[in-house]
């Protein structure tokens, strides 16, 4: 189902979001070689219970923690484990939050130490990608016009995106309607409302666009074992431009301390 928001509805979905950027940033200020996703798992719901939520993503369709934790190759619905991460590694933590009744949904792609130049660009460039894909996002335009403006940014640095996966609707459910796949023809599918909440996450792979499913039954990993990069924002459509209701500018200043110490 496809629900549009009241302003309070928008509000309450903006304060679940700005939480599970908070908590990624709690994630961010731990994430070194030799700290294993567990960990992070822990402290995320922690955090999120001390501050008035619920973690998202525990118990839904029976996954078992709070964050969906994507090491490398791995590129979304990764379960949280006790192995180290090691130096060069990239981790994608994905978290969502329900607070008086409405979800959040983001995610972030981690640098674990030092990483190579050619994964640092895939990062940057699918952080871009979800800002092209924002941008597109106004009312009036139409869901492949998103799609399509992410996957020309990634087809033309030679990465694949991943089609089996997409984002979606958000609000009193994790997952509402529309799809919002990262790929698309511009002018295509439904058109945008004001109002509309939905997240938008590209999954952008370093070599081929295909994936298959993990044998624990949740993790997604690229075919060609080539590592993957995930960003998510939850946005409202708006009239001339998508406000954005998440952020990723707590995880960034933890980032940019890190780096300056
Ligand atoms: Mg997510
Ligand atoms: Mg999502």
């Amino acid at each position: 189902m496809i629900y549009l928001k009241t302003e309070e509805e928008i509000e309450l979905i903006r304060e679940s979001s700005l939480l599970v950027g908070k908590t990624l940033a709690e994630v961010a200020k731990l994430i070194e070689p030799g700290v294993d996703p567990l960990k992070l798992d822990r402290v995320a719901e922690e955090f999120i219970r001390d501050h008035g939520g619920v973690p998202g993503f525990k118990g839904y369709n029976d996954f078992p923690n709070t964050l969906c934790t994507s090491v490398n190759s791995q590129v979304v619905h990764g379960i949280p484990n006790s192995k180290a991460l090691k130096n060069g590694d990239i981790i994608s933590v994905d978290c969502g939050v329900v607070m008086n009744g409405f979800y959040g949904d983001v995610a972030y792609t981690f640098e674990v130490g030092e990483v190579s130049e050619e994964i640092h660009q895939l990062l940057e460039t699918t952080k871009a990608c979800l800002q092209k894909g924002i941008e597109a996002a106004k009312a009036g335009n139409r869901i492949g016009d998103i799609g399509f403006a992410i996957q020309s940014l990634a087809e033309e640095n030679g990465y694949g995106v991943v089609r089996e996966l997409v984002g979606h609707g958000l609000g009193k459910n994790l997952h509402e309607g529309p799809e919002v796949p990262n790929y698309g023809r511009r002018g295509t599918g439904m058109k945008l409302k004001e109002g509309l909440v939905i997240a938008i996450e590209p999954m952008i792979n370093l070599g081929k666009k295909n994936v298959k499913q993990d044998a624990d039954g949740w993790t997604i990993v690229t075919a060609d074992g080539l590592v993957s990069a995930h960003f998510e924002h939850d946005i409202v459509i708006r009239k001339d431009k998508a406000e954005v209701l998440s952020t990723h500018e707590y995880v960034e200043e933890v980032l940019n301390k890190k780096k300056n110490k």
